[in-house]
């Protein structure tokens, strides 16, 4: 077996992050999960508490903390746009001084260090598909800059920590990711409609419904990350992962009726500003360097998210922002 190591994960009680908690412990090895629970909940890793190499903090990233850890997965920042819309200023807050108490950390321990950056940094591209070497386009004064521009200054860091303090980092940019565990009044496409078409509601379409987005199913992208993280000491990134199938979001709602067999509409609703027209990853960087490519396709991943959702008891989730229908 590979060497233990002890690992942090910050944002570990979210979506992707809780996922990553339960493969590294499975692996062997001792997980530390950070967490100010913005945006979750403690039951997402409540199921692993009771192990002896697991341990669960609350915190917030914006505040200095002192751990001695070998590797850190840097997660914590609101993912879904109603989330980190909901309070902008502590959304950048979050990416920048989070990133720079954690590289800080990463430094005096001298542990690697992975940031969770975002296809968003693209903004709404004018080159398609997106490689990693396109620099994006993205409006610095819109409802969505608080979270694009915190990421795009949070890559500046890592690399600024990586070319003057020597620090070992790795940057993923993760398109639209989806699976078991999306809160399901986060505001995003994939959970809303599904949360919308089992409860009998309409579906919304924000805008004619043309754009596009590339929808990863979850266990496909903690792979891509995981393989980053152990991936060669020369190649930093930044690297896309992401499933290039692109779908336009009528054919995702069109998709979801289809698998959960409800009998609702589609409706239209206003299409948010700045909201990006298409958006698919050029993933032959992951290939040639990590050898990963997805393997599940958008309509196995979906069944298997519905199956989920069927499972849960939705008045144990709070909607925690406005956004949503
Ligand atoms: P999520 O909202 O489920 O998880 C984020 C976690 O970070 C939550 O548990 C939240 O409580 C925590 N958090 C937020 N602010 C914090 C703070 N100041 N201090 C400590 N913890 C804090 O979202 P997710 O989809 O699991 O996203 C995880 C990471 O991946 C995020 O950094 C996100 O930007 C990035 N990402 C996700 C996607 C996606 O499609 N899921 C796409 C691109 C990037
Ligand atoms: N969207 C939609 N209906 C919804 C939620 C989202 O049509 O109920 C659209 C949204 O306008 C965007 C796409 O779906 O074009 C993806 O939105 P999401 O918030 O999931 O992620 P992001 O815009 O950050 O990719």
């Amino acid at each position: 077996m590979a060497a233990i190591k002890r690992i942090l994960i910050t944002g570990g009680a979210g979506f992707l992050g809780s996922y990553m908690c339960e493969r590294l412990t499975s692996a062997g090895h001792d997980v530390i999960c950070l967490d100010n629970f913005f945006t979750s909940q403690k039951s997402n890793v409540a199921h692993l508490l009771d192990l002896p190499n697991f341990e669960l903090i609350r915190h917030d990233v914006t505040l200095p903390i002192f751990l001695e850890v070998d590797e850190i997965y840097h997660m914590a920042c609101p993912a879904a746009p109603g989330h980190y819309q909901f309070n902008p200023i502590k959304t950048i807050k979050t990416s920048v001084m989070g990133s720079i108490n954690l590289l800080g950390m990463a430094k005096r321990c001298g542990a690697k260090i992975l940031q969770a950056s975002t296809s968003e940094i693209y903004g709404n591209p004018t080159v398609h598909p997106q490689p990693e070497d396109y620099f994006g386009n993205v409006n610095t004064v819109g409802p969505r800059s608080c979270y694009d521009e915190g990421k795009r200054a949070a890559e500046t860091l890592f690399m600024d920590y990586h070319r003057m303090n020597g620090v070992n980092v790795r940057i993923v940019r993760i398109f639209n990711t989806y699976g078991p565990r999306m809160h399901p009044y986060d505001g995003r496409v994939v959970s809303n409609f599904i949360r919308q078409a089992m409860t009998g509601n309409d579906i919304t379409i924000f805008g004619d419904g043309s754009q596009t987005r590339s929808f990863c199913y979850r266990d496909d992208l903690v792979e891509g990350i995981i393989r980053m993280m152990n991936g060669p000491d020369d190649f930093v990134g930044p690297v896309n992962i992401g499933n290039p199938g692109e779908f336009t979001i009528r054919e995702l709602a069109e998709l979801v009726i289809e698998l959960t067999g409800a009998n609702v509409k589609l409706i239209e609703q206003p299409l948010p500003a700045d909201d990006p027209a298409r958006r698919r990853p050029n993933i032959s960087l992951a290939k040639e360097k990590l050898d990963w490519q997805p393997g599940i396709t958008l309509r196995e991943g979906l069944q298997k998210t519905i199956e989920w959702f069927r499972g849960i008891d939705l008045s144990h989730y709070r909607p925690p922002t406005p956004n949503y229908t």
